[in-house]
């Protein structure tokens, strides 16, 4: 899929292209190398008890169908609607992967600010962002490489920009299902995503119907963008219903990577705006309360009330349960891997600095800090 020189570009930037065919690439998050600096970690550990130091981020097409403006790909990254490259092996790609994620924190080996024990573990990978950079989802053999991943004990985070509603209907089993909603209405959808596809907004929509019939847990996520995207709540929420997701992340954009030469910014949203204008979605959203946040990250979370019990919310995810259900071969659905979220992660007013999370190892803890270097 790349040529020679945009592989010597990207790798500038820390990616790591994996495959004969160059079209899957890894690069190690921000809050991965955190945790085990002991920084803390990212917003899906305190939703849902990833644990940042042991993720892996990775994307299996670098193309993407869309060109959205708040991205931080560049322009000269890939774009197609269909898929026209050779395609690697499954096993070929979640090798590779694994390889180049080892190498690209071997450095920490010997780095005083790192903690031991969290670089160990880190050599252990649990879990898969597949998101980074592109549309993860067209690729051909994507359910193959999933079961690869439930066997190997990984749990799977998809992200999707929903403008491939078949391969979305026809997907395995996923740990989390994201589908980005970027825009409200038509209109700004094709000026903010500024899509490949004619007809981008039925593929939406199409998208949506099908999360709503997903077993496994799902996930809504809106990008903020300050003066641009963040009106008309109930048209979101009219979205939101339709997809039925169980979570809703609100969260700001960030002005980061090639995103900062489409968008000022004054684009992205301090927290307290993105927290004002999620409450602008409450009154829609009867079914859904908002449960956490994460500041670094500029986001809030909403969960379906069903993850609310008499002694707690439930929204972190039992990883071994998980396993196993998606190795057994039956039908199971979210409810069978709910695990209690920890009393501290759990308000939007948090305060402290560092959160112990309850009961895992020490150097486990949620920041309260970050910068704007953090893409996710
Ligand atoms: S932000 Fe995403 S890629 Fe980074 S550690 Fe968290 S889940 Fe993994």
């Amino acid at each position: 899929m790349l040529t020679d020189g945009a592989v010597k570009a990207l790798e500038k930037q820390q990616y790591r292209i994996v495959g004969d065919h160059r079209h899957s690439a890894v690069k190690v998050c921000g809050w991965t190398k955190n945790m085990i600096k002991g920084l803390g970690g990212c917003y899906k550990l305190k939703f849902y008890g990833i644990m940042s130091h042991q993720c892996m981020q990775m994307t299996t097409s670098i193309s993407c169908a869309n060109r959205c403006s708040f991205c931080w790909r560049g322009y000269k990254a890939p774009v197609s609607k269909e898929w026209k490259w050779g395609v690697d092996e499954p096993q070929a790609i979640l090798d590779g992967a694994l390889l180049q994620q080892e190498k690209l924190l071997n450095g920490f080996g010997g780095n005083p600010k790192a903690i031991v024990a969290a670089y160990k573990a880190s050599k252990t990978v649990k879990h898969v962002a597949l998101s980074l950079t592109g549309e993860p989802i067209i690729y051909p053999r994507m359910n193959e490489l999933l079961k690869l991943f439930n066997e190997a004990g990984i749990s799977t985070f998809l992200v999707t920009n929903a403008q491939y509603p078949d391969q979305i209907r026809d997907l395995n089993p996923v740990t989390q299902l994201y589908i980005s909603v970027d825009a409200p209405n038509k209109e700004l959808l094709k000026e903010i995503d500024v899509p490949l596809f004619d007809d981008y907004w039925e593929r939406l929509n199409q998208s949506l119907e099908h999360l709503a019939q997903k077993k496994q847990r799902t996930t809504i996520r809106l990008t903020m963008i300050k003066g641009m995207n963040d009106i008309e709540p109930e048209n979101y929420a009219a979205l939101i219903k339709k997809g039925d997701a169980d979570f809703i992340e609100v969260k700001g954009y960030m002005h980061v990577g090639a995103s900062q030469e489409r968008l000022n910014r004054s684009c992205m949203p301090l927290h307290e705006e993105v927290v004002a204008f999620a409450k602008t979605l409450e009154p829609y959203l009867q079914d859904y309360e908002m449960f956490s946040e994460h500041k670094p990250s500029r986001v809030v979370c909403f969960a379906k009330k069903k993850f609310k019990k008499d002694d707690g919310w439930y929204t972190w995810i039992d990883f071994p349960r998980y396993e196993e259900l998606s190795t057994e071969g039956n039908d199971f659905s979210t409810d069978e891997y709910m695990k209690k979220t920890p009393k501290n992660l759990v308000g939007i007013q948090t305060e402290s600095v560092l959160e112990k999370v309850e009961g895992e190892e020490e150097f486990v803890s949620v920041s309260e800090v970050g910068d704007e270097e953090q893409l996710e």
